[in-house]
């Protein structure tokens, strides 16, 4: 079986095929001179799409297509992996053209066409954001307000992912390491260029940020650069927005430093024979990049590669030596002689640059962004012919995490509370009819006392104490795991409100982890009331399976998963609002640990 490639820029159409089993390269071709105003020659991208179709159809070959991969730059918040192109996927590309608009109008444009031309088979987006989705809060948030950053949906996403996962897992290889044990530093260094700090398989920092301008200095964006100068040029008068962008965009980064021009080539001709702003921009270029490996070193606690890749990258020996000098500290030793001699050999797609007494090592990769995307198609398209995909598809649980709280009689609410007192309604919960209550007890342990803890509404027939087990060790009261609504011989405690302090000789609690979903959610998810499953969970700083994980059924239930703060915490789910991580069940602890483990399944969740 092939896959079908479409790499669309914005005014470039690249595409190959791909034989899905041996991954070996069938074709490729190039439409060029897209959209560009003034060309006579101009086309658009459904023409591009029908131009790439007549070139596979008159190259001869048969190809049995069944998948096509679209490259798309901007998956916003919603994709961290591959996901089948549906009109809530086109949707999602449409709403981030703002964020990307050299790209994903373009990409979108495509996608549309070749959809409308091979119907019969899945489309896969594949996204630049993707490898960045699940970096850590602190690494994709800005220090700006943090209200108006959420309104305006300002947060970093990064960059050229699909090749930081591509060569990653490259080096990985040549190192013959798993990377689940590697600190990696990625370089992409093209046109565009970005690094990425790769912490055992995840991309934890990225310099590209909210858009493609942040980091590194680039052919012709500026990289990093003081807010407060933008600030400065809009006052002048002499920019407005347009021309701010067009300055950081098209006339900065090496183009901008040497008025060479971005191609590196000439920038170092030129720096060779004395040219000034030449070697200024070669200077700039390399101290801005050994920054960046300094600080990702720094974010990761170590580094045991560091990887260049891209145009820059894989051509350069010039470049890679000026960034990699003087980090000897970090244990880092280059190897003049293997850096010159690295990718000279045609056939040769990665190389060592560093010596033999180097600890941490230095790596030429060449990368192939769309032999990444054809992989990522089969995989995602391959998983779909397995009888669970469809399920899985539809496998998102909202999490709710549960505080300690208190379930309570109308007798002892009475008793702490005085004979006159009622429940008083503080918030609706999510579960129909539940609310949360004004009133707090405190909760009395031997070892200390846990004050404010809320009752929760209506009263019941039978008193129930939920806490954590952080709660038993601070209470010092040893409670049992139960199912709600089973208290008998749980553990004693003492509660006080403000009318009298009363003795419960049972009531305290660990809520066993559980799923309220309604009869039809049980049928989708094919499991029964009761039945112990597990369930990955995934959303949090840490993915994690839950095993022992308890199903109830009910009319009146809303679909949702409660765990207590220790879980959630376990997870780092900390932040997260309830109900917005994804979820996905299973049956068996092996099936969803499986699916952490192999990304290409994982179902798409909120951020
Ligand atoms: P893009 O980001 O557009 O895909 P590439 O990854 O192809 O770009 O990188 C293009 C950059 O690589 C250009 O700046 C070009 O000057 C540089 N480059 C390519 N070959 C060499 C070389 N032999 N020496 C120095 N720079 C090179």
């Amino acid at each position: 079986m092939h896959t079908l490639v479409v790499n669309c820029g914005s005014s470039s159409l690249k595409y190959a095929i791909f034989d899905t089993q041996t991954e070996q390269s069938l074709l490729t071709g190039k439409v060029e001179r897209l959209g560009q105003s003034g060309d006579e020659k101009q086309r658009t991208h459904q023409v591009a799409v029908a131009e790439m179709l007549a070139d596979i159809g008159q190259r001869g070959a048969e190809f049995d297509l069944s998948s096509v991969g679209h490259r798309v730059v901007h998956g916003g918040t919603r994709y961290n992996t591959a996901v089948i192109i549906d009109e809530a996927v086109c949707a999602e590309i449409q709403a981030r053209i703002p964020d990307a608009p050299m790209h994903n109008p373009y990409a979108l444009a495509a996608i549309q066409a070749a959809m409308t031309a091979l119907p019969d088979i899945p489309h896969v987006a594949v996204f630049d954001t993707a490898f960045h989705a699940d970096m850590p809060r602190r690494a994709r948030t800005y220090a700006i307000d943090y209200d108006v950053a959420q309104q305006h949906g300002i947060r970093r996403f990064g960059f050229h992912g699909i090749s930081h996962a591509y060569v990653a897992d490259k080096a990985a290889g040549f190192l013959q390491r798993p990377l689940k044990d590697l600190r990696l530093i990625t370089l992409h260094l093209g046109n565009g260029a970005s690094a990425c700090a790769v912490e055992y398989g995840h991309s934890v920092e990225t310099s590209m940020g909210n858009t493609p301008l942040e980091g590194l200095v680039m052919g012709s964006r500026s990289g990093d650069v003081d807010a407060g100068v933008l600030l400065t040029l809009l006052r002048s008068g002499d920019f407005d927005v347009e021309q701010l962008d067009d300055l950081l965009n098209q006339h900065s980064g090496l183009a901008g430093l040497s008025g060479l021009g971005n191609d590196l080539r000439e920038i170092e001709d030129q720096a060779a024979s004395g040219n000034d702003r030449a070697r200024l921009a070669i200077n700039v270029f390399a101290h801005r990049a050994r920054k960046y490996i300094g600080a990702y070193a720094a974010a990761m606690g170590g580094v045991d590669a560091v990887v260049f890749t891209g145009g820059i990258g894989e051509n350069s020996a010039t470049m890679r030596r000026r960034i990699l000098q003087r980090l000897e500290f970090l244990g880092l030793v280059i190897d003049e002689d293997r850096n010159q001699d690295a990718l000279v050999a045609a056939d040769q797609d990665y190389a060592l640059l560093t010596s033999k007494r180097s600890r941490v090592e230095a790596i030429v990769v060449k990368t192939n962004e769309e032999l990444m995307i054809a992989r990522e198609c089969a995989t995602l398209v391959g998983s779909l012919h397995k009888d669970t995909a469809q399920a899985l598809a539809n496998a998102s649980i909202p999490i709710a995490v549960s505080g300690r709280h208190a379930h309570l009689t109308a007798e002892t609410f009475a008793q702490l509370f005085g004979p006159d007192a009622t429940l008083t309604h503080h918030k609706d919960l999510s579960q129909p009819g539940q609310f949360a209550a004004q009133e707090k007890i405190d909760l009395i342990g031997p070892r200390s006392t846990i004050t404010g803890v809320r009752i929760l509404g209506p009263l019941r027939s039978v008193d129930q104490i939920e806490i954590s087990r952080s709660d038993e060790f601070k209470l010092g009261i040893d409670a049992p795991v139960r199912d709600s609504g089973q208290v008998a011989g749980s553990a004693p405690v003492t509660v006080k409100g403000p009318h009298a302090t009363v003795q419960l000789a049972e009531g305290l609690i660990c809520a066993r982890r559980h799923v309220h979903m309604h009869p039809d959610d049980a049928t989708r998810f094919q499991v029964q009331d009761r039945q112990e499953v597990a369930i990955a969970v995934r959303g949090g700083a840490r993915d994690l399976v839950f095993g022992d994980v308890l199903i109830r059924v009910k009319e009146s239930y809303k679909l949702e998963m409660h765990i207590d703060t220790d879980e959630a915490n376990a997870a780092e789910l900390g932040s997260v609002a309830t109900g917005s991580s994804g979820e996905l069940i299973y049956t068996d602890v092996d099936d969803a640990y499986a699916e952490l483990t192999n990304p290409a399944q994982r179902v798409k969740h909120n951020d």
